[in-house]
């Protein structure tokens, strides 16, 4: 089913949408990205022609689905809105492609997750503005040629790793988010605190930042715990000793890593001596899928210097024993 999801109004209540930024102006962090997509928006713009192919990698609550929103609005056009898993048959995407109208912005979320067939579709589509479809099947089988709009498709991936080199290659935009500074992240809460009507001095703001692991998506998560806190324990203010007795009691800890992290990083300390230990095993040890581990829970820790990634597998290193407050066996110390 095609999810169109049309572009919030203003005034719109649901508390996300109202916070989600609504032009490139407004959306912090992530400069180089914003710089470049500034420019060939304008510039498709002035041309009068679709913006190339754009795809947005790495992990998931970094503004992928934001920047896909605010680029079809720069744009001045459509957004239209699906995921790889929902689009089971190639009939399905086509139903899609066909009502899109020129220079319409299609977003497709979790990419690496379209089936085969479904992607055969996307490449004519994505090249050449055209569908091929089969109409029939064994002999009497014959192929139609439809002319598309000319669009912009949007993908987005938490692993570009996943994606087959020939959909990879259409992309003339490939785009990687990062994790969000602290002081980015700060701006990020201290206006979503206004916008909350919870104002937050510096220090409370500051806080939630800290620990909201380099992502947008969990700072709006924490800063609405803290709110609820703030209103029935506080006077509504937001300080530093509301955020942090908040946050600790929600199970974040002073890097903003969670329950999940910790018994990752637990689990190869005190079972494995601190590694190296292969995904498949911490994965079969944590239940948690290998996708997950490698899509939500590593890239936070790698980028916090928390373990390394090594051939033989996962390895704490000198600040993960640090963090744990384990020490580490004798033959790693020195
Ligand atoms: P993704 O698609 O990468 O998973 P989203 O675009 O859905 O992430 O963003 C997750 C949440 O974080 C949304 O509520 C969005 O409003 C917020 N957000 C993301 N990027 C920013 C940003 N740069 N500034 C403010 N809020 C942001």
């Amino acid at each position: 089913t095609l999810r169109a999801a049309p572009l919030p109004e203003d005034g719109a209540v649901e508390a996300d949408r109202a916070l989600r930024p609504q032009g490139l102006g407004e959306f912090i962090g992530q400069a180089e990205a914003r710089a470049n997509l500034r420019v060939f928006i304008q510039s498709a713009r002035q041309r009068g022609e679709a913006m190339d192919h754009t795809l947005f990698h790495g992990p998931p609550g970094l503004g992928k689905t934001t920047l896909a929103q605010i680029v079809a609005r720069e744009l001045g056009v459509n957004f239209r809105m699906t995921s790889g898993p929902v689009l089971a048959k190639a009939g399905d995407l086509a139903a899609i492609l066909t009502n899109l109208e020129a220079r319409d912005v299609l977003f497709i979320d979790e990419i690496h997750r379209l089936n085969p067939a479904v992607e055969e579709v996307l490449y004519p589509a994505m090249e050449d503005f055209e569908l091929d479809l089969v109409i029939g099947e064994g002999p009497a089988a014959r192929t139609v040629r439809i002319e598309l709009q000319p669009f912009t498709l949007v993908g987005a991936t938490t692993r570009m790793g996943l994606l087959t080199t020939p959909l990879r290659d259409r992309f003339g935009i490939p785009t990687r988010l990062q994790f969000y500074t602290v002081d980015e992240l700060f701006e990020i809460v201290s206006r979503n605190a206004r916008k909350l009507g919870a104002p937050a001095d510096d220090a409370g703001a500051r806080e939630i930042a800290r620990r909201a692991r380099g992502t947008p998506r969990i700072a709006g998560r924490l800063l609405r715990r803290v709110v609820d806190f703030a209103v029935v324990e506080g006077d509504g203010r937001i300080t530093q000793a509301l955020a942090d007795g908040a946050l600790t009691r929600l199970g974040v800890d002073k890097l903003g890593l969670d329950g999940a992290d910790r018994r990752y990083l637990k689990l190869i300390a005190e079972n494995y001596g601190g590694g190296p230990v292969g995904i498949e095993t911490l994965s079969a040890a944590l239940s948690e899928s290998r996708d997950a581990l490698e899509e939500v829970i590593e890239p936070y820790l790698l980028q916090q210097g928390l373990i390394q990634r090594t051939p033989r597998g996962r390895m704490l290193a000198q600040k993960a024993w640090m963090h744990l407050g384990i020490a580490p066996p004798k033959s790693q110390s020195d």
